[in-house]
């Protein structure tokens, strides 16, 4: 059994000042509780695990925004199309160590090639790995066919999920054949005013790229809604599928989110990397829709850390309270990938944590700090193991 008792533990829900967390050789919490008097106390503030609800591990930087973002989805394919396998999980390795660096033990991974569950079992955040399909000309039994040759577990911490990449770039019958595998789905959805333009009207830069690509089919016909309600035409407006991005939303979009349960997730790099505006996130939160939040691909953020993503969503949405966005770092990055327990410290789930310096101060100065960014973890653990110290930490049992 392994000890740490702490000035304050956040169990994901009330501070307990001063704690102590134990758990067993298996990584499992044995015990969330008040230190016992008299007990060595370390300086520290113990967090839960940062949930990070979307990232693509294996991608590597491509420089500048490109112009367009067709442009720039054009140098992310000839990237990947350039990078042997074995790069791609090294990438993937380099990603999650990085992560970890930063407080973050569970990830929404986004994994076209098939790959990252040899990253995961090297590195064993928990969360959801979704493999990507796309395939705007695809009919039922290729779709069919593409999703069965696709389709993984995950591993035993990191489930499996489907992630038809976006509306632009994915039949109705690829959305449809990835929905009847029952896993938990994450799609890109209304983050670009030309996606929305494409499905309205039929024309546009990815018309354009689809006919380029030979995959626009012969007597296609927009659907002529936007994304969001094109996604609840196909059944697909439901708790278990995460929307990523959804920067363009219309009117009646986030009520209609909000009703069906959908989460979303939201990406401060990448908004940043192509000077976009931040969308209302206090207002999605108010009406109740799990906002989680992503740190997206190094080839449109500068860096995996989530600690940089909360300090930007801090800076983009002053009105949000610390408390509120901690919580979307972590509870609400287990309610976007379906996985309940990640944010939280409770018997019986993963010794998923990181630590603070944290001494007298109050708590609420501690979380503030953290989520401005200006308070550093000096050791995260992952599955009871200790992986980053950048203080001297041990532990007391
Ligand atoms: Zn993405």
């Amino acid at each position: 059994m392994k000890v740490l008792r702490a000035r304050h533990i956040f169990d994901g829900a009330r501070w307990i000042s001063p704690g102590e967390l134990s758990w067993d050789e298996g990584g499992a919490i044995l015990a969330v509780r008040r230190a016992p008097r008299g007990a060595r106390i370390r300086d520290l503030a113990i967090l839960p695990g940062l949930v990070n609800a979307h990232a693509h591990l294996q991608l590597d930087a491509v420089g500048e925004a490109p112009s367009t973002f067709v442009d720039w989805i054009g140098q992310v394919m000839a990237a990947r199309g350039r990078t042997q396998p074995s790069t791609l999980v090294a990438s993937a390795v380099r990603s999650l160590r990085e992560l970890l660096d930063d407080g973050c033990t569970a990830v929404g991974e986004i994994d076209s090639s098939g790959l990252s569950k040899k990253a995961l079992l090297r590195v064993p955040f928990a969360g959801r790995c979704y493999q990507e399909v796309t395939g705007f000309h695809l009919d039922a039994a290729t779709s069919k066919a593409l999703v069965a040759a696709r389709r993984q577990d995950g591993t035993a911490a990191c489930l499996g999920g489907m992630s038809p990449h976006a509306p632009y770039s994915v039949s109705a019958a690829l959305f449809r054949a990835c929905q009847s595998t029952r896993q938990p789905l994450s799609v890109h959805a209304a983050e670009l005013p030309e996606e929305q333009q494409f499905l309205r009207e039929g024309t546009g830069p990815f018309r354009e790229l689809l006919e380029r690509l030979g995959r626009l089919p012969a007597g296609f016909c927009a659907p002529k809604v936007g994304a969001i309600r094109w996604l609840e035409q196909l059944g697909l407006l439901r708790p278990t599928t995460l929307l990523v991005h959804c920067q363009e939303l219309e009117r009646g979009d986030a009520a209609r989110i909000a009703a069906a349960g959908a989460p979303i997730v939201v990406c401060p790099g990448t908004m940043r990397y192509f000077g976009r505006r931040p969308p209302p996130v206090p207002e999605w939160l108010r009406r109740g829709i799990p906002v989680a939040l992503g740190t997206d691909s190094r080839a449109s953020n500068e860096s995996m850390s989530m600690r940089s993503e909360l300090a930007r969503a801090a800076a983009m949405w002053p009105s949000l309270r610390p408390q509120e966005l901690f919580a979307m770092a972590t509870t609400h990055g287990g309610l976007a990938l379906r996985r309940k327990g990640l944010g939280l410290l409770r018997k019986g789930l993963r010794a998923d944590f990181f630590a603070v310096h944290g001494s007298e101060e109050s708590t609420e100065a501690i979380l503030a700090e953290f989520v401005h960014g200006s308070r550093a973890p000096v050791a995260t653990w992952l599955a009871g193991h200790m992986h980053r110290c950048r203080a001297k930490v041990g532990s007391d049992g």
